[in-house]
């Protein structure tokens, strides 16, 4: 991948977990790595093809004294999402702050930290079988693509289905959504869960009837288990009502 970058952007700011930090203020350098496809500005020589450096450059500005954060951690991570949020083009961020000034009180060349955010490629799927079926799907759709750090990029057709896993119930609509995402995966299966507690969903029954039901069917081409999460959903090659809708929006993928 391509990068762009800025060294050791200066910026008199107020980060620090000491009051006095906060109220006087520090000397930082703010470092930035972007990575994306530089082909077409290295060909069409055309500023509207790229990230402007210059514009990049005010935006951390901005960001990094917009607030007073007790951690650069914090502020680096404003940083990140922000360039992330400003510039489609660009793949990942990573965003390091220097605070050589930090109050140590021991003799040292510089602290540091860095972070960096990438975009991934999610599938997720949805359904619903209790209540105004449609509405709660239409309100997931609209909550994920509101939601700070989603973008929704595809939403299949929602079909009716017959309920699945031996519990005698209603029909279900079922779909699924593509997004783009830097959240990793626990937090963005805790941002579903806000969303599914937000459109009434009561955890009774496994597999039992849902206003609303969000799982994560795929997160870039990632393999995990653990208590929480288990991605590929364990499942999903079984139920017609999660390939059908993934192949309708993403029929280039080979589970
Ligand atoms: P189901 O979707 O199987 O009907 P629930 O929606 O009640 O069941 O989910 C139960 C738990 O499954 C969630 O709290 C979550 O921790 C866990 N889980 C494991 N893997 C996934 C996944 N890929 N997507 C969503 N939830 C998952
Ligand atoms: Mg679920």
């Amino acid at each position: 991948m391509d990068r762009i970058t800025i060294e050791k952007l200066h910026i008199y700011a107020y980060h620090g977990v000491n009051a006095g930090e906060k109220e006087h203020g520090q000397d930082f350098f703010v470092s930035v790595t972007l990575s994306l496809d530089l082909y077409k500005p290295g060909h069409t020589d055309d500023l509207n093809d790229t990230v402007n450096y210059s514009d990049a450059a005010k935006l951390i500005h901005s960001v990094f004294t917009a607030e007073k954060y007790d951690l650069i951690e914090r502020a680096a991570a404003a940083v990140a999402e922000a360039l992330l949020d400003r510039y489609p083009s660009v793949d990942s961020a990573t965003v390091r702050v220097d605070k050589p000034d930090a109050p140590i009180g021991l003799e040292f060349d510089t602290v540091a930290v860095e972070i960096t955010l990438s975009r991934h490629i999610a599938y997720l799927g949805i359904g619903s079988n209790m209540g105004d079926r449609q509405a709660y799907i239409d309100k997931a759709v609209s909550m994920l693509g509101e939601s700070h750090g989603i973008a929704v990029t595809a939403v299949s057709s929602i079909i009716e289905t017959e309920p699945y896993g031996g519990v005698e119930q209603d029909p279900f609509l079922n779909g699924v959504i593509e997004i783009g995402t830097y959240m990793p995966p626990h937090v963005l299966l805790d941002r579903l869960h806000e969303i599914e507690n937000a459109c009434g969903r009561e955890r009774t029954v496994h597999w039992g009837p849902r206003t609303l039901d969000l799982d994560i069917l795929l997160y870039d081409d990632i393999r995990m288990n653990d208590k929480e999460l288990t991605i590929p959903h364990p499942d999903m090659k079984n139920r017609e009502f999660v390939l059908k809708p993934l192949a309708e929006i993403a029929p280039h993928i080979i589970l």
